[in-house]
């Protein structure tokens, strides 16, 4: 028996969601899986929601990307975030499950593939200090640097900051959301040079409005970055 063996019979696989039992690593059982919205085929170039139709080389947008300034370039979700896919994102931010990183950041990496670029910068979304200090830990950071890994970018955790209190974005309509979020976000003196001239791959858990990306590209350019493309593991759609 090697290692491997060894080590899956004292640590036999579990879902990743539920504990129960699967037959390989890192995975999720077929229960979780069948509750799990990922997203493939045809979707919006912006924000990566699935749309209609037949997946093409052509580029399509959503009826809010057409709507709304998106100032980055191209974007892209692993899930949606509902059933399971809202639970995977709640237990990365809420709960002790760092391990979830791992799985997620895969699935990241699968639908990143078409926005990725040789010498691309990763940095993850902020969370505020406070909120930091509470919670121990940045799920977007984890996830930011665990994307970068796998596709073999630099990444820099902290190449954003939050410039001040922004409140919860919740209970908020989509003006207000990005009122709330205009100018809260800087790149720090010290990673100025790092960020500059870069194409830079944006990284945040969950997106919603897209006001927290949006404020944060715009801190991205006023630092001088060329480009700005944005993932997330679960896109927030309004009638999924
Ligand atoms: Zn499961
Ligand atoms: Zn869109």
């Amino acid at each position: 028996m090697g290692l491997q063996e060894a080590l899956q019979v004292l640590y036999p696989p579990q879902c990743i969601s539920c504990g129960a039992g699967v037959t390989s690593d890192f995975g999720l059982c077929g229960d979780c899986w069948r509750e799990t919205s990922f997203i493939a085929g045809l979707v919006c170039d912006l924000c990566g929601v699935p749309l209609q139709g037949e997946d093409s080389e052509r580029t399509v947008l959503c009826d809010d990307c057409m709507t709304i300034a998106r100032p980055w370039s191209q974007g892209r979700a692993a899930m949606l975030y509902k059933d399971n896919g809202r639970r995977i994102v709640l237990a990365l931010k809420h709960g002790d499950r760092l391990d979830l990183a791992r799985p997620a950041a895969l699935w990241m990496h699968k639908v990143a593939r078409p926005m990725l670029k040789q010498n691309m910068l990763a940095i993850p979304v902020p969370l505020h200090w406070f909120r930091l200090f509470r919670r121990r830990y940045n799920q977007a950071a984890l996830l930011s640097s665990a994307v970068a890994k796998l596709a073999g970018l630099e990444s820099c955790p902290d190449g954003l900051i939050r410039r001040r209190t922004t409140g919860s974005q919740e209970g908020r309509n989509r003006d207000a959301r990005f009122a709330n979020l205009r100018d809260a976000f800087a790149v720090p003196e010290r990673h100025r040079k790092l960020v500059d001239q870069r194409e830079i791959l944006l990284v945040d858990d969950v997106m919603t409005s897209g006001a927290t990306f949006a404020a944060a590209t715009e801190a991205l350019f006023a630092a001088g970055a060329a480009s700005v493309s944005v993932l997330s593991l679960a896109r927030v759609a309004k009638d999924a």
